[in-house]
């Protein structure tokens, strides 16, 4: 068969439906190669969780928590705007599974060179067994929990801060301050906002003061807009708690920013930024910062890391005929 013959072949659609030489009647004239045996066992796990991305002098680690889901019959509770023909559209588009929607949680550790600062710290075992992988992909870093000097929670929901503790309940960074936003914390001691609060966010109360619990000696209160460290500055994006707070990660032209909760299902909030979420304390005001982000992102041609974008979490907002989109970022070798 001549190379011209060949190409005429592949280029058929029979290809890609699995249609082999031998069963088109055309037997290789030339010999086959042996081929090796498939004698390696199945991985049967993914590799780490990690993916690194430099900004300017600075060099930010994506580091994967693990994967939850919601489930469709939670869907319509989840979402109070929630339209089931919408949806079905959007997940159509998105290629997303029937039956639940994957989420992601994801948490970003930024080095400066000098200093460790790791944003959200994950769920550890609050949310069940297939979350929690933050210290096994810190570890697959070649990085210990003693060596993070700064976290920042961009707010105090399990899946973002229940990982501050270790099995027994004690601090699972042992040197590491605690950088929250003032309001954040006040939030959370507050009994008479606990009473008042809707069922799908009291449930937050009480696992959030554990999770302060064992670093309330080493708090570094803010407000948020004030600097961490130089080039990681924290964002007021409130609705989602009170003290929600994203972190802008910049050096030279370079910026990185890590929005925290804006979005917790990129297919549906994206297009549709008015479906707020059942966990944000003030839904109203979460819409508003997350048109406004989206708006501000798509503008400004903003990177951006979201918690629970699809992992690593990296990318460009685009606008798009319905609301937004995520392009996400390219795998890149070199940093
Ligand atoms: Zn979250």
């Amino acid at each position: 068969m001549s190379t011209q013959q060949l190409n005429k072949f592949a280029g058929r659609r029979d290809v890609l439906r699995g249609v082999s030489l031998a069963a088109a009647g055309l037997a290789a004239p030339f010999a086959m190669p042996r081929l090796a045996g498939a004698s390696a066992p199945l991985a049967q796990q993914q590799v780490p969780g990690l993916y690194r991305l430099r900004i300017g002098q600075l060099e930010v680690t994506a580091l994967l928590d693990g994967h939850t889901a919601f489930q469709d019959q939670a869907l319509p509770g989840l979402f109070p705007n929630y339209d089931a023909t919408v949806a079905g559209r959007l997940r159509q588009q998105a290629f997303m599974p029937a039956g639940a929607v994957p989420l992601a949680v994801n948490a970003y550790l930024v080095n400066t060179g000098g200093r460790l600062i790791l944003i959200d710290a994950g769920a550890a075992g609050a949310l069940g067994p297939t979350l929690g992988q933050i210290p096994r992909n810190l570890a697959a870093a070649g990085l210990t929990p003693a060596q993070v000097d700064t976290i920042v929670i961009t707010h105090f929901h399990r899946d973002h801060a229940a990982g501050l503790l270790d099995a027994e309940g004690h601090a699972l960074f042992p040197n590491a301050e605690l950088v929250v936003a003032e309001a954040e914390v006040a939030y959370w001691d507050d009994d008479a906002a606990m009473s008042q609060a809707r069922p799908a966010v009291r449930s937050f109360f009480e696992p959030a003061r554990r999770s302060l619990a064992p670093y309330r000696d080493r708090l570094r209160r803010i407000t948020p807009g004030q600097e961490v460290s130089a080039g990681v500055v924290t964002l007021p994006l409130p609705g989602h708690t009170p003290g929600h707070m994203g972190v802008r990660v910049h050096s030279g032209p370079e910026q990185l920013i890590v929005w925290g909760d804006v979005v917790h299902t990129q297919a549906l909030q994206m297009p549709r930024p008015d479906w707020s979420i059942a966990f944000d304390s003030d839904p109203g005001q979460a819409a508003e910062t997350r048109r406004r982000t989206f708006d501000m992102a798509a503008t400004d041609r903003l990177l951006v890391a979201g918690m629970h974008l699809d992992f690593p979490g990296i990318g460009y907002v685009v606008r798009r005929q319905e609301g937004y989109g995520l392009e996400p970022l390219p795998w890149r070798s070199a940093l």
